[in-house]
């Protein structure tokens, strides 16, 4: 190979031809002068290779010259050479020595070439942090380029030390796509993690391998390379990562980030709002999708004056409105120009909300804290008035006035004080129900003694009608009769004097309602929502009856407590209001209520509710789910029932419960029908309805009923409308209905 420094060749080539010449000199002797070329040869090849063609053909002249002064007769002088075969010898030896100094220059330079090649192989190999590797198929024949120990702190100099390197999973990866490159020629890539045996760092590799195929198809040959990725990986790691934190924060904070160019259009976008795509807006010019008309001329502005720009801006999309917070930012570029902008877009429509809410709770407190004060100031001054009386007077009139006045107007602030308190553990969710399974009907005829006092004093006139059987609801009594009593003192405080209420209570889906209409002042339908609010007064004027505008707010509490509703209806202004409250019946019905009975008891199912006008039926029947089916159905029918099984039961019951209606078989296991209704007739009113329910029905056995004083036969099976007509029309009975006037 050719000697780096170029100045140093020259005595080199010198130092080869001095040692040639007195090698020779010392051969020839020995070899009787017959090979004057020989060594000359070898001398050639090694100053064409190391020193290049110059030198060589410097060392081939002397060469000749040498040899013509050595061993060409006259030996000791150049010239003349007497045989021309000696001449021919020098022509043929100088030529034969161009050509090998030529050739072993050029094979010289080539080496060098070579080296400095791979030389600058190793260097980008090392440099790029990869290894290069050839395996010849069909050889088996693996080979290495590049320092795999300092990159992957292991040798690696075949296939096997490759797949060792992998993990399980992804050799088995590498093999799958080696076998298919192999199958069908071609590249297979593949990124993995190398753990370095030495120090157990991960070193991220990306295989890349190409399988090259001979002539007739097969594969022939497989080379790549692997390459050390882990600053790479680690980078998109990451910067994935910081892509995610920046995405949740982004979502999280309802923030649109967006970049637009010079002309107001959106270049890039992620998280938009308002249920629009990101394919929506890129493209588009800014607020275009969502009807922002300033927005573009705010983008153009900051474009000109190269300057930050904040919007407060109102958008409409789907139907829906929206307020946007928008920070817009210019970009420079090094001429100076703005040519594209960074913006941030929050959607704060929910926070805008919640502020205006605060707004109105803060109005709101501040009228409830004017109206408070108003309202216990009220009472204190014919307080005040009442206590100079009795300090100044003797009168006994006057004295017994004063405390009376005491009486109320204490009475009043202390109703304002419970209320007062109400809310505020309602608020705190401080109250606890005393729940128990209770008619409804008898809360709500307490609700209405209690504010009987206040319907006397303005001349109202309040009308009930209720079920005639119980309606169990499971609740606190107390607290239910404060809401329905805040409700009817509602309707007397806002109708005019002397107005009407109503109050209904009906059962309906497995649950009751209580509804308490007015024909009073009513409420305006845009109204109607705002009611239940706390602090709400439809009219905060002097002129409107006294109120904290807690009552119904606490109400709504209560019933949510019971699981219940409570909304209002009205048609509007002076077209009164209707209450509706709504609670679930309590599971178990009636059976619920305490001492209500769960069941037959000795031959006897007795379903009394004690409710006025309510009819009462005995049904005599041996076949026991056949009497208890009737009792049902007469049950749902709205009368109270009683079974017996035997005809001496039946006479027992009949004592006890006096039953209006006596529904009897003739088949009995004692007594026969007949015979049970012959001694009714001898014990009962007049007014005692017997019917026949047999399986009978010939015309003699009809004779026979009659005879024995029933109203009427029915032949089994019985159809139960029919039943409940038949008995209906008998009683001739009105529906349910009771009135209470108190005007
Ligand atoms: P208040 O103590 O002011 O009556 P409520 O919470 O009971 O407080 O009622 C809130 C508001 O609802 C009342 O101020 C009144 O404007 C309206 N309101 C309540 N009941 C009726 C009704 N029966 N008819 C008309 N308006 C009513």
């Amino acid at each position: 190979m050719l000697i780096e420094r170029p100045w140093m060749r020259w005595p080199a080539s010198l130092l080869v031809f001095a040692g040639a010449t007195w090698l020779n000199l010392h051969l020839q002797p020995q070899l009787g002068d017959r090979a004057p070329l020989l060594p000359y040869f070898p001398a050639l090849v090694i100053v064409g290779l190391s020193c290049g063609f110059g030198p060589a053909f410097a060392l081939l002249c002397a060469s000749c010259l040498a040899i013509l002064y050595f061993w060409i007769p006259p030996v000791g002088t150049l010239f003349p050479v007497e045989s021309v075969s000696n001449v021919a010898l020098i022509a043929l030896f100088f030529c034969a020595g161009l050509l090998i100094a030529a050739v072993a220059a050029t094979a010289g330079s080539l080496v060098q070439k070579d080296r400095r090649s791979r030389q600058r192989l190793r260097l980008a190999l090392a440099a790029g942090r990869m290894v290069t590797w050839d395996w010849d198929i069909e050889q088996r024949h693996p080979s290495t380029t590049g320092d795999a120990t300092a990159i992957f702190g292991r040798r690696i100099r075949s296939m096997e030390d490759i797949l060792q390197a992998l993990s399980a999973d992804d050799a088995a990866t590498f093999r799958q796509r080696y076998a298919y490159a192999l199958d069908s020629g071609g590249r297979f890539s593949q990124i993995a993690a190398i753990v370095r045996p030495d120090d157990g760092q991960t070193v991220w590799t990306q295989i890349d391998g190409y399988v090259a195929t001979d002539s007739k198809g097969r594969a022939a040959h497989a080379y790549g390379v692997l390459v050390d990725v882990t600053p790479q990986q680690e980078a998109l790691r990451a910067s994935q990562a910081a892509e995610e934190r920046f995405q949740l924060a982004l979502e999280s904070a309802k923030v649109m980030a967006w970049e637009c160019d010079e002309q107001a259009r959106y270049t890039w976008a992620v998280n938009v709002p308002m249920g629009i795509s990101r394919e929506q807006v890129i493209g588009a010019e800014v607020g275009s999708v969502a009807g922002q008309p300033t927005f573009a001329a705010a983008v153009l502005d900051a474009v000109r004056s190269g300057q930050p720009v904040t919007l407060d801006q109102r958008a409409s999309h789907g139907g829906r409105d929206y307020q946007l917070l928008t920070s817009i930012r210019p970009i420079q570029d090094a001429d100076g120009q703005v040519r594209r902008l960074l913006g941030a877009t929050v959607d704060v429509t929910e926070l805008a909300a919640v502020q205006q809410q605060l707004l109105l709770e803060s109005q709101r407190k501040d009228t409830f804290l004017a109206t408070l004060a108003h309202e216990l100031r009220n009472p204190m001054a014919p307080i005040r008035y009442a206590v100079s009386v009795l300090q100044h007077t003797a009168d006994e009139g006057a004295r017994h006035r004063a405390v009376e006045i005491i009486g109320r107007q204490s009475a009043h602030m202390a109703r304002l004080l419970d209320d007062l308190l109400d809310m505020s553990r309602i608020t705190r969710n401080d109250v606890a129900l005393q729940r128990q399974v209770i008619d409804l009907r008898t809360v709500v005829k307490q609700a209405l003694e209690a504010v009987e006092p206040v319907y006397v004093e303005k001349r109202h006139r309040i009308s009930l009608s209720m079920p005639p059987r119980p309606v169990p609801v499971e609740g606190d009594p107390t607290r239910l009769q404060q809401v329905l009593g805040n409700l009817l003192d509602n309707a007397a405080k806002y109708s005019p004097v002397p107005g009407e209420v109503l109050v209904h209570l009906a059962v309906d889906a497995g649950h009751a309602k209580v509804t308490v209409t007015d024909r009073g002042i009513g409420i305006a339908k845009d109204l109607l929502s705002r009611v239940f609010e706390l602090f709400t007064r439809l009219d905060s004027s002097s002129a409107a009856p006294v109120g904290l505008g807690i009552g119904l707010a606490v109400s709504r509490q209560l019933i949510q407590l019971h699981g219940g509703t409570v909304s209002v209806e009205s048609e509007g202004r002076d077209r009164g209001s209707r209450f509706i409250v709504c609670l679930p019946l309590a599971e178990g019905g009636v059976g619920a209520l305490p001492g209500a009975s769960t069941g037959p008891a000795s031959g006897q199912d007795d379903h009394e509710d004690g409710s006025a006008g309510n009819t009462c039926v005995l049904i005599v029947d041996d076949n026991e789910d056949g009497a208890n089916t009737l009792a049902e159905v007469l049950r749902e029918a709205r009368f109270r029932t009683a079974v017996a099984y035997t005809g001496e039961d039946a006479l027992t019951a009949f004592e006890r419960l006096h039953p209006r209606v006596v529904l009897l078989d003739i088949g009995l296991p004692d007594l026969s029908g007949n015979e049970v209704a012959r001694r009714l007739r001898g014990r009962a009113r007049d007014e005692l309805v017997l019917v026949a329910v047999t399986g009978w029905g010939q015309e003699a056995d009809r004779a026979a009923t009659a005879a024995a004083g029933f109203d009427a036969h029915v032949v089994k099976p019985v159809d139960a409308t029919e039943i409940e007509q038949l008995i209906r029309r008998l009683l001739r009975e009105p529906a349910s209905s009771a009135a209470l006037g108190t005007g």
